[in-house]
């Protein structure tokens, strides 16, 4: 009956809460002291410009593989090293590495490459965190305009005035804000009113759908004509199809990224890619 069955699920919750509960202490535990391990490393998601079919950028993203529990994908580990503050140094860890890599790149590809880099509420509450971007972009030369940093609406919900001021101080270094997951928080509207972004993300969760709801078509046709009447900059993530590909192009959407183009993927096979992608653009005779 309905109270069993009551029972039943209320049991089954709390095995699962268990065990939740001792999958992040067991992260908690084998994430301190994890980068001096070496245990991080960064993967890189092309970033298509849809018009001319050319890479323009990356997005780097962290990787963790630890010998007690294997992959940890980052939608498990960056809340944790959130709570215990180890996001500070991992992001400084991220910030450093995908800078150099792209110097690299600027030297032997395209000078006009474009990196991205995730940053997540508690990094703001690290007061040396402009000085440490502005210190990396000196130190590996690369141009402040080609880092576009990614936030999403939890940095800004804080609501702290300090927030914004490090935004102001970061975006007047020169750098790109880009405001990721767009669609998916409460007040997404309200904080493309007040803070400086030059670049709107549309959530994976739209494009999914994008060609079999309409509802999904007509939001993503006023996310971007809105996002460009402001001067915005529109990323559709998550692109899996040819035919999402194709709306989106049609819409006037500017870049895409996703599995249809590639997956993340390490720096060397991310070299190999700019590489065919410079020989397609400049065919030899
Ligand atoms: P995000 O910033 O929105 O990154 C995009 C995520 O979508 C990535 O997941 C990427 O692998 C995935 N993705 C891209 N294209 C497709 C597609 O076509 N289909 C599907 N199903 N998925 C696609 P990932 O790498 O697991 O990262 C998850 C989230 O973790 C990121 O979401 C970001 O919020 C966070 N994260 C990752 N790296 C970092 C980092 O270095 N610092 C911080 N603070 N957060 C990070
Ligand atoms: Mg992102
Ligand atoms: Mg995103
Ligand atoms: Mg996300």
């Amino acid at each position: 009956d309905a109270k069993a069955c009551g029972r039943n699920t209320f049991s089954y919750y709390t095995a699962q809460m268990n065990q939740c509960a001792q999958r992040r202490l067991a992260i908690e535990e084998q994430i301190h002291g994890a980068l001096n391990r070496q245990e991080f490393s960064i993967c890189y998601q092309a970033k298509t410009d849809l018009t001319s079919g050319e890479i323009m950028g990356a997005e780097a993203l962290l990787r963790w593989h630890n010998p007690v529990l294997g992959n940890v994908p980052p939608d498990e580990f960056i809340s944790v090293a959130e709570q215990t503050g180890n996001i500070i140094q991992l992001g400084q860890f991220v910030l450093k590495q995908a800078l150099s890599q792209t110097a690299r790149w600027h030297k032997q590809f395209n000078a006009d490459f474009q990196i991205a880099i995730n940053l997540s509420p508690r990094q703001f509450r690290d007061p040396m965190l402009v000085n440490f971007i502005e210190d990396s972009l000196k130190a590996t030369g690369v141009a402040a305009d080609k880092l576009e940093l990614e936030i999403t609406e939890g940095v800004l919900l804080s609501g702290h005035n300090y927030v914004e001021a490090m935004l102001t101080n970061i975006t007047n270094l020169g750098v790109q804000l880009a405001m990721d997951d767009f669609g998916t928080g409460y007040s997404s509207l309200s904080y493309l009113r007040s803070y400086p972004f030059d670049v709107l993300k549309i959530d994976r969760s739209f494009i999914n759908e994008i060609t079999n709801s309409d509802k999904d078509k007509a939001l993503i046709n006023a996310v971007v004509s809105m996002s460009h009447a402001l001067n915005l900059r529109v990323v559709a993530e998550g692109i899996e199809t040819d035919e999402q590909c194709n709306y989106l192009r049609k819409l006037g959407c500017d870049y895409g990224q996703g599995y249809l183009f590639s997956k993340p993927i390490t720096a060397d096979a991310m070299s190999s890619l700019l590489e065919q992608s410079m020989q397609l653009a400049q065919p030899k005779n």
